[in-house]
């Protein structure tokens, strides 16, 4: 007769492996961000050009309709020129005009000073582009192979999952309970052998003779005094 824990033992080790599996899947979602994190530099710096390049074309649009409304204002006072019954009156429009017509000419001059700087935004916007999509590219086969390792994984333990049924239905249920609740409490082993010596596997503390001749015997199943984890000494 075969022991009763050779099955469960077997069932342990597509446990772990079935473990190991789903921790990775769980872990490559992170790596994954932690890998787009080294694009967070590349991002800020293309998003400080855009505000700045944003912000000169806003200005810029200001001051454009500022010297409209400006030059709408001398064609209103030069028409009020014509009409202009006194010398004196002619002469006030015609330094009102002059006044006007300066700030036309230092907004227009202030113009040409925002074109150029807006020209400079873009390049700087187009240079930041360039370089987020080269830190992308260059990320791209990191990602990528990630995602290849997390379908490979999945289909993996699809299979584990199938084979682990099988292997379970192998083992005695009352036994099987009594494992799941433990393998659940230990996270890491719930079957564990003998070591030399007569040490628990798991916590390595010395099993007294009666539980080690016990583990031997396929009639008796019995757990480490210590830790609670099944001993078993094939
Ligand atoms: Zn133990």
């Amino acid at each position: 007769m075969s022991h009763p824990l050779e099955a469960i033992y077997a069932l342990q080790k597509k446990d772990r492996k079935l473990i190991k599996i789903m921790r990775e899947i769980r872990d490559i979602p992170q790596r994954k961000s932690d890998i787009e994190a080294q694009l967070a530099g590349a991002k800020k710096k293309l998003e400080v050009a855009l505000d700045s390049r944003k912000h000169t074309e806003a200005t810029l649009k200001e001051q454009e309709l500022e010297v409209e409304a400006l030059k709408e204002k001398v064609e209103k006072y030069k028409n009020q020129q014509m009409e202009a019954s006194t010398n004196e009156q002619y002469r006030a429009f015609v330094k009102e005009i002059g006044t006007v017509e300066d700030e036309i000419k230092a907004l227009e001059e202030k113009e040409i000073q925002l074109m150029e700087s807006l020209e400079q935004g873009k390049a700087i916007v187009a240079e930041c582009e360039e370089k987020l999509d080269g830190e992308k590219a260059g990320i791209a086969d990191e990602l990528a192979e990630l995602d290849e390792r997390s379908a490979e994984l999945a289909e993996r333990l699809e299979r584990l999952k199938a084979d682990r049924a099988r292997a379970a239905a192998e083992c005695d249920p009352s036994l099987l309970q009594k494992y799941t609740r433990i393998l659940q409490n230990k996270r890491d082993f719930a079957v564990v052998m003998v070591e030399p010596g007569g040490h628990c596997g798991g916590c390595h503390m010395k099993l007294p003779p009666q539980v080690v001749n016990d583990a031997r015997n396929p009639t008796k199943v019995v757990a480490c005094n210590f830790c609670g984890r099944i001993v078993y000494n094939p």
